[in-house]
């Protein structure tokens, strides 16, 4: 039997709709029919009819359960499978509450990338305001909806656009840490700093955040190929201050991602000098490596030796200077 964590009790509120989980890359083809829940326009516009949304979770993961896996869900890695006389069924599955959201529903951002996914709304005029999305979360903190009782490690995440140029952005981490949330994971580019990450990342009881930072690069010039801006410096400068601020207990609150981007930085040079600049200027203590999604799935995940070499080459240097390090989505699957 199969199942997925994220489709039980995950939520991505993006741009006009609610989706199951933030992964498209499995099958992008299929993904607006299958992981789409239902519309959601902001609090002011929508009202949330929670029953449906568990509704379709259920349905799609009775499903799976029964070996019919959603379309958008093929190859990807977060799905389990389990036994059908093991002793843990994962009943859970069919309880209706959420332990991971992604907020995904503004789509500014002040970078340009090359690979960046949040530009097709912005191309099709979708309204990419920022709609009180606080509001949203305390009706779900409220309800139960997002249950911290029942599931206290549940993640608040950010994706789509940069979410420190949200108005709301200080007062999301503020709500949840009212309602003690632990697990927040933060998907910045690190042109903009904020002074509250940097707070977070210290030590706080309540709160935990892990941030992570795409640089891609160890040079301005490779950089400003990629992310179309010449910010460069901000970046250093935010991730500088960020890593003298991660607590000694906790190095992988800070990771800085190398996301390879045939033709553009997939060289041992500019691989070195992002190390160098990284782990021996800027104290980073985490690492992640990742390859570029649409190249990826023009390629049909066919990865020539050179990209895989670069990869094992970035994790071996950390293994020999004892710095953490993972593979993300893409290099992960590769099983290297
Ligand atoms: S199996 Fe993958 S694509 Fe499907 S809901 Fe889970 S995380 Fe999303
Ligand atoms: S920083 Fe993120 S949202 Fe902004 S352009 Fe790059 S990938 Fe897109």
């Amino acid at each position: 039997m199969y199942r997925c964590k994220y489709l039980a009790h995950g939520l991505y509120i993006g741009l006009n709709e609610f989706r199951h989980c933030c992964l498209y890359f499995h099958s992008p083809e299929a993904r607006e029919e299958q992981n789409f829940i239902i519309n959601y326009y902001g609090p002011k516009k929508s009202k949330v009819d929670w029953e449906e949304v568990f509704s379709k979770k259920k349905k799609l993961l009775q499903d799976m359960r029964d070996g019919i896996i959603p379309a958008f869900c093929k190859g990807c890695r977060y799905i389990e499978e389990f036994d059908e006389d093991s002793e843990n069924q994962y009943s859970s599955d069919f309880d209706n509450y959420i332990d991971i959201v992604w907020i995904g529903h503004s789509n500014h951002c002040n970078a340009r990338c090359m690979y960046c996914n949040a530009f097709v709304a912005l191309s099709t005029k979708i309204d990419t305001k920022d709609y009180g999305v606080i509001k949203l979360l305390e009706e779900m903190l409220k309800k139960k909806i997002y249950n911290l009782e029942k599931a206290p490690d549940s993640i608040i995440s950010f994706a789509h656009g940069e979410p420190l140029l949200l108005n709301s952005f200080d007062g999301i981490l503020k709500l949840f840490e009212k309602y003690g949330n632990r697990n927040i994971a933060l998907y910045t580019n690190g042109i903009k700093y904020s002074r509250m990450v940097e707070k977070f990342l210290k030590h706080n009881e309540k709160v935990s955040i892990r941030v992570i930072i795409s640089l891609d690069s160890g040079s301005r010039e490779v950089f400003k190929k990629i992310k179309m801006v010449d910010k460069f410096n901000n970046v250093v400068k935010t991730i500088k201050k960020y890593s003298k601020a991660v607590h000694e207990d906790n190095p992988c609150a800070l990771g800085i991602k190398y996301i390879i981007v045939p033709k553009i930085n997939d060289t041992k040079e500019e691989i070195d000098k992002f190390y160098d600049l990284c782990v021996n200027k800027l104290g980073v203590k985490y690492l992640m490596a990742d390859i570029e999604e649409h190249w990826f799935i023009r390629h049909n995940g066919d990865v020539p030796d050179y990209i895989k070499e670069l990869l094992v080459y970035l994790r071996d240097r950390c293994k020999k200077d004892n710095i953490n390090f993972d593979f993300f989505d893409r290099a992960y699957v590769l099983g290297l």
